[in-house]
């Protein structure tokens, strides 16, 4: 999967690409990591990339020529590649879409705003997508670019080794994920949950679940709206109930 991300401030990607699992996913040529700094598209000798708003208001404009020309660099080398544009007023980016990043692979090429956002003909002419990473507003997109890379990357198989561990990830499949422990067996006073000492795979499996089930209801209860409940999941439910009956009979 190629990333290209069109920036006027190429060091902040740079740093990003050459640490952690980015860094060594592009190592093993399972992604790719490039920038292209608008400002060496600016057409004149002070390296210009924006100018006033027309009808006139506060901030500047990123100008369309100088994108322009970095959107047509960055698409004359991944040619079949997909124009993403941060902003505020995208489509909200989550695990959904990440995961459909990450299995269409088709190259992106992710523009970064600054200032007050770049000139309104760039949307039109160059950009097939508008993604938002959530209701607020940054001082560019370069942050959002990197969180977009960062989920889809983790989901390219072999990114994380071996164990593709994302699959059991909060949100991939409709709830959070289940409560994680390591050594010592005992800190503070709290004990884990002896199942998970008991070597029984199933009970663990279960337990698993339960734990995930009431993250979900304690924490995000709107995502039962978007994911219907498994027979299994009701099952667990109707248990848990009970559970909660004879504590409150105590
Ligand atoms: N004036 C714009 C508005 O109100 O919609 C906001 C411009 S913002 C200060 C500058 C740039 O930061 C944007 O062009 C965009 O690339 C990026 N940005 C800011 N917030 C973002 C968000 N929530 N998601 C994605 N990109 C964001």
């Amino acid at each position: 999967m190629d990333f290209t991300v069109l920036t006027l401030f190429p060091e902040l990607v740079n740093a990003f690409f050459a640490h952690g699992m980015i860094g060594r996913g592009i190592e093993s040529k399972l992604i790719t990591g490039d920038c292209i700094n608008i400002r060496d598209f600016s057409m004149d000798r002070h390296k210009t990339v924006d100018d006033r708003p027309y009808g006139g208001s506060s901030g500047m404009v990123m100008k369309p020529e100088p994108l322009q020309s970095a959107v047509l660099c960055a698409k004359s080398r991944m040619p079949e590649s997909k124009v993403v544009l941060l902003t505020p007023q995208g489509n909200r980016f989550n695990q959904e879409k990440a995961l459909d990043f990450a299995t269409k692979k088709q190259g992106l090429i992710l523009i970064c705003g600054r200032y007050e956002g770049i000139d309104e003909r760039v949307y039109t002419l160059l950009v097939d997508e508008e993604i938002s990473i959530g209701d607020y507003v940054m001082t560019g997109g370069e942050l959002g670019a990197m969180v977009m890379m960062d989920a889809i990357a983790r989901l390219i198989p072999g990114v994380l080794g071996s164990s593709e561990s994302f699959l059991s990830d909060s949100f991939m499949d409709g709830r959070l994920e289940h409560a994680h422990y390591t050594r010592p067996e005992e800190f503070d006073g709290q004990k884990i949950p002896d199942v998970l000492l008991s070597g029984n795979h199933e009970k663990i499996r279960l337990w698993r679940k339960k734990s995930s089930l009431q993250r979900t209801f304690l924490k995000r209860p709107d995502l039962f709206e978007k994911t219907a409940l498994t027979a299994e999941e009701k099952k667990i439910i109707r248990q848990w109930c009970r559970e909660l009956e004879t504590l409150a009979r105590e």
